[in-house]
């Protein structure tokens, strides 16, 4: 079957607002103080992060936010010197997998505070299963990105 008209690549965006609900907003309001809240499962004592609703485990509602630790373990990362649609910055970024200290689920979010020009200087220092700790932004304005990145700690 023959074609007789053109294609082209094309990006849509597509610019919304969502409403947060009062658990990412209490999730949200912690960000602005420095604080990343969680939602433990009195059911099945998991934590996870960021606060939810409920328990993707067992369903149970989950009403109270709980403070989580600010430094973890990287779990999983990626790095990408390569400009991509929704990218949290310019590139180069690591993005990665923390398994932060007290939960039973990985956050994603960016590292950095080492050299990243190139793969081999991040190789060097990024690995699975470094310890890592949030560095925030000095403003904060209820936004993930409150947290700067997170920093290898040796
Ligand atoms: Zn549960």
């Amino acid at each position: 079957m023959s074609k007789d008209f053109n294609t082209f690549n094309n990006v849509v965006r597509l610019p919304h607002k969502y409403a947060a609900g009062a658990t990412f907003t209490k999730f949200y309001n912690g960000l602005k103080k420095g604080i990343i809240y969680g939602s433990s499962c009195s059911s099945c004592e998991k934590v996870f992060i960021p606060a939810r609703s409920f328990c993707p485990g067992c369903l149970t509602n989950l009403d109270e936010v709980v403070e989580i630790a600010q430094e973890g373990e990287v779990i999983s990362w990626a790095f990408s010197d390569k400009e991509f649609f929704g990218m949290p910055g310019k590139p180069p970024v690591i993005i990665a997998l923390i398994k932060l200290d007290g939960t039973d689920c990985n956050f994603l979010h960016l590292l950095g505070g080492m050299e990243t020009k190139d793969l081999d200087a991040v190789k060097s220092v990024v690995k699975t299963g470094i310890r890592v700790k949030a560095v925030w932004n000095d403003e904060k304005n209820g936004h993930m990105l409150d947290i700067k990145y997170f920093k290898p700690v040796s």
